[in-house]
């Protein structure tokens, strides 16, 4: 048996949301409602950030909540861009300014790795969890491909054996192995199947 949990993706990314939904069925993962602020990513890592998004929100919504911090370490810069993943490039810098900085900066077939933290706080029952997924890759020496988001043009994930970059892979090509289908997938193995897991 298979109890199906009602969450709340505390997110305003539509990429996220779109990813998280498929990677969670059954469960059902529903849109922070638009009026719930969320706090400033400014912790010093993953886990910190999503948890701080996940704890507002929860607190805000009475419901189990989900967030997720994602971002790409570069060998090459010391694990920069990190955390700053989203303002490499400048506070407000789009996709293609943070993927044309990286280009720039690191050499083509250095070592990268996408991570991701995915935070479950049920403001309820009181219980807070973490779950990490990391997915390691090549930077591609030149961007790639139209699908996925942000730095995929340029990430040739190490688990493939053909050298197409996330933004050249399916949906599902790149959920099986991405930092967040690996978060999403342990997570997935904690929620409730019967026994075990949070009491909701
Ligand atoms: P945040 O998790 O919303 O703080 O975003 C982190 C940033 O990391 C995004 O803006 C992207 O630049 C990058 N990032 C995270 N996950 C992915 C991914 O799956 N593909 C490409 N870029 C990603």
């Amino acid at each position: 048996m298979c109890l199906k949990v009602k969450l709340v993706l505390a997110t305003r990314n539509p990429h996220k949301a779109r990813e998280f939904a498929v990677l969670l069925a059954p469960h059902t993962v529903d849109p922070l409602p638009p009026e719930i602020e969320l706090p400033p990513e400014t912790g010093l890592t993953f886990a910190e950030n999503a948890l701080g998004k996940a704890r507002a929100a929860a607190a805000a919504i009475g419901r189990p909540v989900i967030a997720d911090d994602s971002g790409i370490e570069s060998a090459a810069l010391g694990g920069a861009p990190g955390v700053r993943s989203a303002r490499f490039a400048g506070e407000d810098a789009t996709d293609e300014e943070n993927l044309a900085l990286l280009l720039e900066r690191a050499p083509a077939g250095s070592a990268l790795a996408y991570v991701c933290a995915l935070a479950f706080v049920d403001a309820a029952g009181g219980e807070e969890r973490v779950f990490e997924g990391r997915c390691t890759g090549r930077l591609a020496a030149d961007p790639r491909g139209d699908g996925g988001f942000g730095y995929d043009p340029a990430f040739v994930p190490d688990d493939r054996d053909d050298s197409r970059t996330m933004a050249e892979l399916s949906v599902a090509e790149k959920d099986a192995i991405s930092h967040r289908g690996r978060a999403a997938a342990e997570l997935l193995a904690w929620l409730p199947a019967g026994s075990g897991g949070p009491s909701h």
